[in-house]
């Protein structure tokens, strides 16, 4: 049982917050992010991807123009010269070879580069021929002829078509049905070229029908490299180059160039732009920050989360904390106890070995709240705790059950003495004074300690047990333990039918006020007289105050009991005018705040005098919070009456703070002079308080005086007063009223021991 204080095993509870967070958000923000990226690249690449196409087909467009334009000019380098003036009159009215040579022929050659140059008189044979700076021989004829020829049959009208030709859009035909241009791309022995023809002076106003017999001038010009650089740079097309059947490497485009039939003219290629190559370079970086981006992010996320999930955890453990501890204090709370004293329980029926409950109540604690404010209340809980932590051995538990009630577990064993030395010890530990915020407090403690051993019943039966020894200790008079005995349960039953009786004596005017006589030293002369309670009980016959008013305290009847005898006292009283009258005020009493007010009411309602009243009061109205209790004195002493501290010597009896207090008079409790006689040490200590009483400016009287060495030995300390049997028990009104008429016939009889012998 040395780990009675230890938290158990199933509080250390594995959270796995992360772990879920981790699936239910992560995840989603993972997933999203992913499809994001995805999403971005492909959007990027695609459009690369567009914007290759694009620049691809405006290159084809821009190549194909380019050629285009390329026909046109070589023929518009034709007409130039075919549709001239000179030329009509060089070649179509008369044919002149020297011109032709030299405006036709080697012009077109020397200036336009054109690679052949022919012309064609009006029956289609041929006039002129230049090709390659030479006129053209037969076998060139047989080889070039057919291809020719179907440019000057579509001129002449005679077909419609050139089969294995690209027609360039110039086909103005005249009415003859005769073309006056064609120019076309075409495959000229085996090479890509230009063809163009036009018919010589169709700009010069011949009838139209002459048209049909007009020479036609024709020229080809080879798509060459040269050409193809010139329309590389024009256009700005890299590496532009004639391929034949071959294969082309990778990034390079080919434009194949075909004749409306399907026929291949040639095929071209060039390095294709890639702009889309560009866009992607260009944008991977920003990818590259927006993904480095996300990572941070998730990152934050992730690191945050880690973090909520970790204050969460702590919250939980806190939470658990809290519900088994006291907030204020830190001590284990009633549920934890509880279920402490549960395990206790089975433990001790298993291995045998008894434990105890004790169940601490201290008293006074709701003074300070009330008076000092609940910031000074909760200082005290504190420091209540900590002298109950270093009194308790390492395994014992100690709890807070609420307010100003603790308990503790301890392992001490069934051993009665043992238990007791422990519930002294505590009880010792939290008598001593307290100073919070500058505050002098004094409290007490009263403890109900129950065993649990192997016969013991549930945990629920061991706190009412340790109630009940609780109830008793606090009627024994406080700052004491008790431990429970099975009596205490016929006790409790009787208690609580005792306290329904008293309720209805004190509404039934059933109690009646006996009075004490208090003598001089010489124990000769009555000087006053305490006022006693005593009840009738109408079946079980004279309870003993002791008793009765502890009821009355316990159950906070003793407020109008006391109020009751004050009245009652100080109404006999009056009958008494050289008698002080002495009257005991319960702590419950004095604390009340109309107290003084009761006192002042009582005594004008009476018209007693106050300077004949005395109110007895114990060191238990000091607890608490000690400059209420002063004030509360300040008042009463202020109305006029005189304050006695009763039981002197059964208390905490500081003697130190005792000064602080106005009190006219000590009493000695009874017990010390009954110990006189027993006791050397006893006697000094009466020598002592007696001797302090004077020293503080108080009158001192001893009770319980029964015989007559007591009386000697008090009055030869220095006694002013005493009371006790020896001068007279507790008697009726009557009695005291004749006690004054004779009172020669009430002197004690006997004398010392020592004088006798
Ligand atoms: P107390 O105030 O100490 O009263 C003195 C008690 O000692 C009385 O007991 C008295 O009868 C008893 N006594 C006096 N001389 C002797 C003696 O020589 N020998 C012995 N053995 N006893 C002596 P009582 O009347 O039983 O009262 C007991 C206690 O009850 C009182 O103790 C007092 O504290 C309380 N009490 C009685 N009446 C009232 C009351 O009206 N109001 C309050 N608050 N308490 C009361
Ligand atoms: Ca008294
Ligand atoms: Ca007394």
């Amino acid at each position: 049982m040395s780990d009675l204080a230890a938290p158990r095993a199933s509080e250390q509870q594995r959270y796995t917050h992360w772990d879920r967070a981790r699936l239910s958000v992560v995840v989603p923000i993972g997933v999203i992010v992913a499809v994001a990226i995805v999403c971005i690249v492909v959007a990027v690449l695609s459009s690369a991807q567009r914007a290759d196409e694009v620049a691809v087909a405006h290159e084809r467009q821009l190549f194909s123009g380019a050629l285009s334009n390329y026909g046109l000019r070589v023929l518009r380098e034709v007409d130039s010269v075919a549709s001239s003036q000179s030329a009509t009159e060089n070649i179509r009215r008369k044919f002149d070879p020297v011109w032709t040579e030299q405006r036709a022929g080697a012009w077109l050659a020397a200036y336009f580069k054109h690679d052949y140059i022919l012309v064609f008189d009006g029956k289609d044979q041929p006039l002129y021929s230049m090709v390659g700076h030479h006129a053209a021989d037969k076998a060139w004829f047989a080889r070039a002829h057919p291809e020719l020829a179907e440019l000057i049959d579509f001129m002449r009208g005679r077909s419609a078509i050139m089969p294995g030709a690209i027609r360039l859009g110039v086909a103005h035909q005249t009415d003859a049905g005769v073309h006056e241009h064609a120019v076309a791309l075409r495959s000229v022995l085996g090479q890509p070229a230009a063809i163009a023809a036009v018919a010589v002076g169709s700009d010069e106003g011949i009838a139209t029908a002459a048209d049909t017999a007009a020479p036609i001038m024709l020229s080809v010009k080879f798509i060459n490299d040269d050409v193809l650089a010139g329309i590389a740079t024009q256009i700005g097309l890299t590496n532009l180059r004639a391929v034949g059947d071959g294969a082309v490497p990778e990034g390079d485009f080919v434009y194949e160039l075909s004749a409306p039939n399907g026929e291949r003219i040639a095929r071209f290629a060039w390095t294709a732009k890639r702009p889309g190559a560009e866009i992607v370079q260009s944008v991977v970086p920003f990818i590259a920050v927006a993904l480095a981006g996300f990572a941070l992010l998730a990152a934050f996320v992730l690191r945050y989360m880690r973090r909520t999930a970790v204050a969460i955890a702590a919250g939980e453990t806190r939470l658990r904390h809290l519900a088994m501890h006291d907030p204020l204090c830190g001590l284990p709370n009633r549920i934890f106890f509880g279920e402490r004293l549960e395990a206790v329980i089975d433990e001790v029926h298993s291995s045998n070995a008894p434990a105890a409950v004790l169940y601490i109540d201290l008293d006074h604690f709701k003074d300070v709240n009330d008076t000092l404010g609940h910031p000074v209340g909760d200082e005290l809980i504190r420091n209540v705790t900590l002298r109950l932590s270093h009194t308790l051995r390492g395994g014992d538990l100690v709890a807070r059950l609420g307010g100003d009630e603790f308990a503790v577990i301890s392992s001490v064993g069934g051993d009665a003495v043992k238990i007791m030395a422990l519930a002294q010890r505590i009880i010792t530990a939290l008598c001593a004074p307290y100073n919070i915020g500058g505050q002098n407090i004094v409290i007490g403690a009263s403890i109900g300690i129950a065993i649990i051993d192997r016969n013991c019943a549930g945990a629920a039966d061991i706190m009412r047990y340790a109630d009940m020894a609780l109830y008793r200790a606090k009627n024994e008079g406080r700052n004491r333990a008790c431990i429970y005995d099975a009596a205490m349960d016929a006790d409790l039953s009787k208690r609580k039918l005792l306290e329904g009786d008293l309720r209805e004596a004190i509404e039934n005017n059933q109690l009646r006020v006996m009075y004490q006589p208090i003598v001089n030293k010489s124990g000769e002369t009555m000087t006053g007289v305490e006022a006693l309670c005593r009840w009738n009980h109408p079946t079980r016959g004279e309870i003993p105050p002791v008793e009765f008013i502890a009821i009355a305290e316990h159950s906070g009847l003793i407020v109008e009991l006391g109020a009751w005898v004050l009245r009652q006292a100080l109404e006999d009283g009056k009958a008494w005018p050289e008698l002080t009258v002495a009257v005991n005020v319960s702590p419950l009493q004095f604390r009340r705040a109309d107290f003084a007010g009761l006192v002042e009411k009582t005594l004008d309602d009476t018209g007693f005098d106050p300077a004949r009243l005395e109110l007895e009061l114990t060191e238990t109205v000091l607890l608490g919070n000690i400059d209420t209790a002063e004030a509360g004195m300040l008042r009463l002493k202020a109305l006029g009456v005189r304050l006695a501290l009763d039981d002197f010597g059964t208390g905490y009896s500081s003697l130190l703070y005792l000064r602080r207090f106005p009190f006219d008079k000590l009493k000695i409790d009874r017990s010390f002079v009954l110990s006189i006689e027993k006791a050397a040490d006893a006697a000094a200590i009466v020598h002592a308080v007696v001797s302090l009483g004077r020293g503080l400016g108080m009158k001192v009287t001893a009770e319980g005086v029964e015989t007559a060495d007591q009386h000697l030995f008090l009055r030869a300390a220095g006694v002013h007063f005493m009371q006790g049997y020896r001068f007279g028990k507790a008697a009726t009104p009557a009695e005291i009223s004749a006690r004054l008429r004779a009172p020669q016939d009430y002197l004690p009889v006997d004398v010392p021991s020592a004088m006798a012998g």
